[in-house]
């Protein structure tokens, strides 16, 4: 900016004191603390409520400043600087930004509406950054003060304005109508809440209109009041959802896997876009973006690679999980009146409750008179629906009747007192105050305590992956679920009684005392168990869980017990050996085996089963199929001399896959259901099941030459911002993960472990990731995946999946 100091005046009647005939100005402030304020600057001196600028001025002339719009001259100063005296500064300020606006001449978009201002300018930003030098509004400057400095920061550079403009009363849109003067007009969307600021919904619509009064075009969705009142004359670019007489008709929109499609035909042709949102604000401000697009002129492909990478706008604002089901809004750091605007606009999309509670602290520096500022807050507070209002604070202590069901806390100390006699459940709830109020106390009582690292188990994943095996089966064929080792790691309970639900036949354990903690859990599905020891045999059939027996000496300790109790058929599990060498009757043991049982009708030979070392292995198909052959030679052998008619099984999960000849009457499915296979092609159809997830401790930033963790065994190259995580071997992180093998993902992003995985801890490379502490770490699930840790590690994915300790807290979900 450099503009001749009597040319700006010569645009509002003033009275100047001193000589600026030749004064040049490059730099416009209204802030007396501004470092920018110099020699050049001309200073709006604005008075406020509480605050006037006049008596910083005699300060200001001590720092260089020289030339100042004032309503008076403070005493003393007449001939210390160059005055120009108006009626009221304000006023001149709004129209010196006008002035300063016709000085331009681009393209300028103005977007204004109950909802998504913000959302739409940030994003048109982005979508159009590639190709114009932007000016836009800053986060929030859409008031009677902002929109005018918003719009003196436009510089010769620039070829495109947006600007935002946000009103909550008549005759506030024609004053910043001229100051913005939008070229492209957008409305983004008309609040279903009837704004207490206007006498009705149409007057509201009207004064929103007026932005767009000398427009080229006005964009917005076809709504029937926006119509009555525009002009037929008016040129309009409109889209809808059901009315197909617009200019961009939305047929439908596809929400899956965390984006949407959205199908939509313009001038005859059908096209779609995909954004990486779900909800149906976002849904809206996107269109709202496109049709900008589309009026620009942007061909399909371009909107299309543009659209899908548009990112949440950070609005402070954060929505955490609160205490009884209630959600959390935490916008504890300030407590100006138009961020309270913003949060209430973001409380009122929040549609999950009915209920909606605002706790707010006293408000600082909103220039209105507590009196005004009250007022206005109350008006606010019912136009957005709330509820409740919890006031903390000594003023808003005073002003406490304003609102409809209020209490009211001098300190937040005192609310915290009274914490447990104040029913929160259900609900929505704002937290909203100034830094001094210490709200992240409040916050902290409020937020559903989240346990730092957990391992989330997708229940739906498992009953997904449960289906895509039976799929493989023959009608008839029965399915065992082994369920050992605490289902896989992935917890024991949870996964048996969803299978239970699932009506499989069987579950498997692999020693007595989780089948006996699943039948004391309730768990009524017939449980056999793999390798019980003699000693647990009483507690095997005092639980009636069944055990396998697998070699004489076993059986004839079982019978010996089974014969003192008098029982009579107990079900038993025959497991014969047929390579895997491990466990299970051989050859030789048959016709002893035979003999045994002929004698005894103590037990009855549930099923009979066998093992595959190599199922998963085509390079040992021959030596399965001939496992498999002496299965069925051995087992028919047993069938036939006791004439019985058992269960005969053999595959387990790779089993199922690669030899589906082999189901005889039942199959055991491991770690299939987990998610995992060791078939690649097969990996593709299987959902992930487990996510173990912790947050971000710490982050600091080292430079090169340090070192980070025991032994130094990470050296930094450069500056590198290290983030530390508390889960280490002891939860079953393999030191061997460490030393830049493994990565963690944070905000979608690899970040490397830095030196040795400690006890308790990791540290992680962050250089590149925008995160902050307490942010979420995904330390496997689907990146990195398990079977790529087992790969690294030089194991399987069922060590990785089994090492979880049991410190580590499971949290299943749907
Ligand atoms: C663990 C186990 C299974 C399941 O194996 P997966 O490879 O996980 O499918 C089947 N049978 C026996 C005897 C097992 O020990």
């Amino acid at each position: 900016m450099s503009i001749l100091l009597k040319n700006i005046i010569s645009v509002f009647s003033a009275t100047c004191y001193g000589d600026i005939s030749s004064v040049i100005i490059d730099h416009i402030s209204i802030d007396s603390r501004s470092s920018h304020n110099g020699s050049n600057t001309l200073f709006f001196a604005l008075i406020g409520p509480n605050n006037n600028a006049h008596l910083y001025i005699e300060e200001l002339i001590s720092e260089g400043v020289n030339n100042f719009v004032v309503s008076y001259i403070p005493e003393g100063l007449d001939d210390k600087a160059n005055f120009i005296v108006v009626e009221n500064t304000l006023v001149a300020f709004q129209i010196f930004a006008i002035y300063y606006r016709g000085l331009f001449d681009f393209p300028v978009i103005g977007i204004t509406g109950s909802n998504g201002k913000t959302i739409v300018k940030e994003w048109l930003n982005f979508l159009l950054s590639p190709d114009f030098n932007i000016i836009r509004s800053p986060k929030s400057f859409n008031s009677q003060v902002g929109v005018p400095l918003s719009v003196i920061a436009i510089n010769e550079k620039h070829n495109l304005g947006i600007f935002e403009a946000g009103i909550s009363t008549i005759s506030e849109m024609e004053k910043l109508e001229p100051i913005v003067k939008p070229t492209i007009g957008v409305l983004t969307n008309i609040g279903t809440s009837h704004d207490e600021g206007f006498e009705n919904t149409t007057q509201k619509i009207a004064e929103k209109l007026l932005l767009f009064k000398s427009s080229d075009v006005l964009i917005y969705k076809k709504d029937e009041r926006v119509d009555a009142l525009i002009s037929s004359k008016r040129t309009t670019f409109s889209w809808s959802f059901d009315n197909e007489n617009v200019d961009v008709f939305v047929t439908e929109t596809k929400i899956s896997n965390k984006k949407t499609t959205i199908f939509y035909q313009f001038k005859g042709g059908l096209y779609e876009i995909d954004i990486p949102f779900e909800d149906m604000a976002s849904i809206e401000n996107a269109i709202s973006c496109l049709l900008v697009l589309l009026y620009m002129k942007y061909d399909n492909v371009t909107i299309h690679s543009r659209m899908e990478l548009l990112y949440p706008v950070e609005m402070r604002l954060e929505v955490k999980n609160g205490i009884n089901n209630c959600n959390l809004i935490d916008d504890s750091y300030s407590s100006d009146f138009q961020s309270l605007k913003i949060a209430l606009d973001f409380l009122e999309s929040q549609n999950k409750f009915q209920k909606k509670t605002l706790i707010l602290s006293d408000i600082f520096q909103s220039g209105l008179t507590d009196e005004e500022l009250y007022g206005r807050v109350a008006k606010l507070v019912v136009a957005n629906n709330i509820q409740r209002v919890i006031g903390i604070g000594q003023t808003i202590s005073e002003f406490k009747n304003r609102f409809v069901n209020c209490v009211t806390y001098a300190h937040t100390s005192d609310f915290l007192a009274d914490f447990e006699n104040l029913d929160f459940s259900n609900e929505t709830i704002l937290v909203k105050g100034a830094r001094s109020f210490e709200f992240e106390e409040i916050v902290a009582v409020l937020e559903q305590k989240k346990h730092e690292t957990v391992l989330e188990i997708n229940l739906n994943a498992l009953s997904y992956n449960l289906n895509f095996y039976k799929a493989k089966l023959k009608p008839n064929i029965k399915i065992m679920v082994m369920v050992k080792a605490f289902g896989y790691g992935n917890g024991g309970l949870e996964i048996a009684s969803l299978l239970e639900h699932h009506q499989v036949d069987y579950l498997g354990v692999a020693f007595a005392d989780e089948g006996i903690s699943l039948k004391n859990d309730g768990i009524r599905l017939p449980i056999m168990v793999l390798n019980p020891e003699s000693t647990s045999f009483s507690s095997i059939i005092q639980h009636q869980l069944e055990p396998e027996i697998y070699n004489l000496r076993g059986l004839n300790n079982f019978l010996k017990i089974a014969e003192h109790k008098k029982l009579k058929h107990f079900p038993i599990h025959i497991k014969l050996d047929t390579g895997m060498h491990r466990l299970g009757f051989e050859r030789n043991d048959i016709l002893e085996l035979i003999q045994t049982l002929k004698e005894n009708d103590a037990v009855q030979v549930k099923s009979i089963l066998s093992h595959m070392a190599t199922s998963d292995d085509k390079v040992h198909y021959e030596f399965a199929k001939g496992q498999i052959q002496l299965f069925e030679e051995l087992s028919s052998q047993m069938m036939t001399e006791l004439q019985i008619n058992p269960i005969r099984h053999i595959l387990n999960t790779s089993g199922i896959s690669n030899f589906p000849e082999a189901q005889f009457n039942m199959v055991r499915l491991g770690i299939g259901i987990y998610g995992v296979s060791n078939d690649p092609e097969e990996q593709k159809f299987l959902e992930n099941v487990g996510t173990l997830k912790s947050v971000i401790s710490q982050i600091r930033t080292i430079p090169a030459g340090d070192s980070v963790g025991y032994g130094r065994r990470f050296m930094a190259q450069k500056e590198t911002k290290v983030a530390t995580i508390p889960i280490g071997y002891a939860d079953g992180i393999s030191r061997a993960w460490g030393n830049g093998i493994g990565y963690v993902t944070i905000k979608n992003r690899k970040a490397k472990i830095l030196g040795s995985v400690c006890m308790d801890m990791l540290m992680v490379e962050v250089t590149d990731v925008d995160c902050i502490e307490g942010d979420d770490v995904i330390i496997f699930g689907e990146s990195p995946t398990v079977i790529e840790m087992a790969h690294a590690l030089n194991t399987i994915p069922y060590e990785i999946l089994t090492s979880i300790s049991q410190r580590v807290k499971r949290v299943f979900y749907r």
